[in-house]
């Protein structure tokens, strides 16, 4: 296939070295999905293409691709950085541990406008301070979809209603409404304050989570369950993830 030369909207998201003076990134964009970049001379003193894809900058940058493996980066243009994440250790592991879900769900070149929009809002809210807990939450949850394991959220398995007390179950991945608790024996007995949060984060669009306060207990609780459903549904085993899980706990 011929190589074509196109500008992309991304995001940068992990660094390696390469050869004498390269670096190999990793790109998300919104035009050709998460792709591996070549960025020549990126080590040497003054390089400005160095600095323009430290991890975590976005903005446009012009590659040299054939749509398969390694492509290269010609140049840029209005590249800025997530500086808040780049500079706090918790906020960073969030977000590569987000970037790195979103790189199992997908094979490389495949784009997915819709994803690379959902990963650019959450990395801005973490950027801006919002409970990065809550915004990693809803990004497990929504990439479930993706992942084609989603959970039925919506309303209940038996009756579809929307609105009332839920419980959950694991195995059949879906809610139950108080109303048939007892023709459902699987069912986790979960708080019903935990299933709403998680209908919730589930079922909202990002940009309509505002800065919100939800108790350390509540959040502790659903993610609890969000874990199940990925040890259960994908048991997918990321290093990203380990680590965030192990900076909570200190
Ligand atoms: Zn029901």
């Amino acid at each position: 296939m011929a190589s074509e030369l196109v500008d992309v909207s991304g995001i940068i998201f992990k660094r390696k070295r390469y050869k004498e003076a390269d670096v190999l990134t990793k790109i998300i964009t919104k035009q050709k999905g998460i792709f591996t970049i070549d960025v020549k001379g990126a080590l040497r003193p003054k390089s400005k293409l160095g600095a323009a894809t430290l991890n975590f900058s976005y903005g446009i940058y012009t590659v040299n691709t054939s749509n398969k493996g390694i492509s290269s980066l010609r140049t840029f243009k209005n590249v800025r950085q997530f500086e808040n994440i780049y500079l706090d250790i918790t906020k960073q592991a969030y977000a590569s541990y987000i970037l790195d879900l979103v790189d199992h769900a997908f094979i490389e070149y495949q784009a997915n406008w819709e994803v690379y929009d959902l990963v650019f809002t959450a990395l801005n809210k973490i950027n801006d301070d919002f409970d990065e807990e809550i915004i990693k939450q809803m990004i497990e949850l929504k990439m479930l979809y993706y992942f084609g394991v989603a959970p039925k959220l919506d309303s209940c398995m038996i009756c579809n209603k929307k609105q009332g007390i839920f419980d959950f179950s694991l195995e059949r991945g879906a809610i139950i409404c108080s109303d048939h608790f007892n023709q459902v024996s699987d069912r986790m007995h979960l708080d019903p304050q935990v299933v709403s949060l998680i209908r919730t984060l589930a079922l909202i669009k990002i940009d309509r989570l505002g800065k919100i306060n939800i108790n350390t207990n509540l959040k502790n609780n659903s993610k609890r369950v969000i874990d199940r459903m990925y040890t259960r549904y994908l048991d997918l085993n990321l290093k990203s993830k380990k680590f965030l899980d192990e900076l909570r706990m200190i």
